[in-house]
Formats: structure tokens, sequence, C-alpha cells
């Protein structure tokens, strides 16, 4: 393992290594198996989307990370955030302009969001494939999906 720790750090990476959830191990293990480096902003940015209980703005990802790192440039957040979006442990929802962690078991690369006009909640609805009519459809043409990305918008059964 190659963490880049300084005595004054290692407090804050035994507090993230003590409270990491499932998502966050998954990322610290899938970091060493492809030997992608492990920075703290970048961990810091997976944990604070991963405790978000809504989908977090970059903004907001940026204003918890100034509460973790001293003065954290607006580009290493957004580095961050594409790294875990990239290799799907987060997901964008685009009618928000906000990022949300990954709620299934594995990685994969569509998301599919149900957001609720009434709350706000924001589900999110797994598959790993895309429905079939699309699927075909992009097969017809020879086109290659690699990520795709559903919103719908409705009514939650609490707001029905
Ligand atoms: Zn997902
Ligand atoms: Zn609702």
């Amino acid at each position: 393992m190659c963490y880049n720790i300084t005595p004054n750090r290692l407090s804050i990476y035994f507090d993230f290594f003590i409270m990491k959830t499932t998502l966050q191990k998954k990322a610290i293990e899938f970091c060493e198996k492809n030997k992608h480096r492990i920075s703290m902003p970048r961990l810091e940015v997976l944990r604070i989307i991963d405790e978000s209980k809504k989908p977090i703005k970059a903004y907001e990802i940026l204003e918890k990370l100034g509460k973790k790192i001293l003065n954290p440039k607006p580009p290493t957040a957004y580095r961050a955030i594409e790294f875990w979006l990239k290799h799907n442990f987060i997901h964008r929802i685009e009618s928000l302009n906000a990022y949300s962690a990954c709620d299934a078991k594995h990685l994969h690369n569509g998301s599919q969001y149900l957001i609720c006009d009434d709350c706000g909640d924001v589900i999110e609805a797994h598959q790993c494939e895309l429905p079939i009519a699309l699927k075909k459809s992009t097969e017809e043409i020879s086109f290659i999906p690699r990520k795709w990305n559903f919103e719908i918008s409705g009514t939650c059964k609490k707001c029905v």
C-alpha cells in the first residue's frame, strides 16, 4: 500500500479507516488492485458523497472538503469527483446537477434514478444493462453504449 501520509494527517487517515463503509472499503481495494493513487482528497471526496443523505452538488463537496483539508482548490475536488464518476463509484444526477454514491453492490455503467417531485427523495433503480428496446436500437446502428443516465420524476410512496 502506498499512502501519502505525514504525521499530522495520520489521525485523519485513521479516522477514515475506522469509519469506512462498504463503498469506501471497496474503493480502497479497487485503487490498490488497479494501482491508482489513494490520495487524501480523493478518499475524502468519496466519503463526503457517500455520507451525504441526498445528492450533493460540487460546491457543497468543496465546502465540506474545506473542513478536512486546508483551503482545497476547486480542481482538486473536481478531479476527485471525475475519478469516482469514471470508475462508477458515484453517479451524476443531471437534472439536479448533483452526485450520489452508487447503491448497488457492484460497479456498473448506467445510472437510473427515480426522483420524487414532492419530497425530493432520490432512489437509485439499479440495472446493469440497458433496457432491451434501447439495447436493440443501439445494436442496430452498431453504436457501443458506455454510460447512460435515466432520470424519472414522479411521486414516491411516502408522498402518494
Ligand atoms: Zn449505481
Ligand atoms: Zn416523496
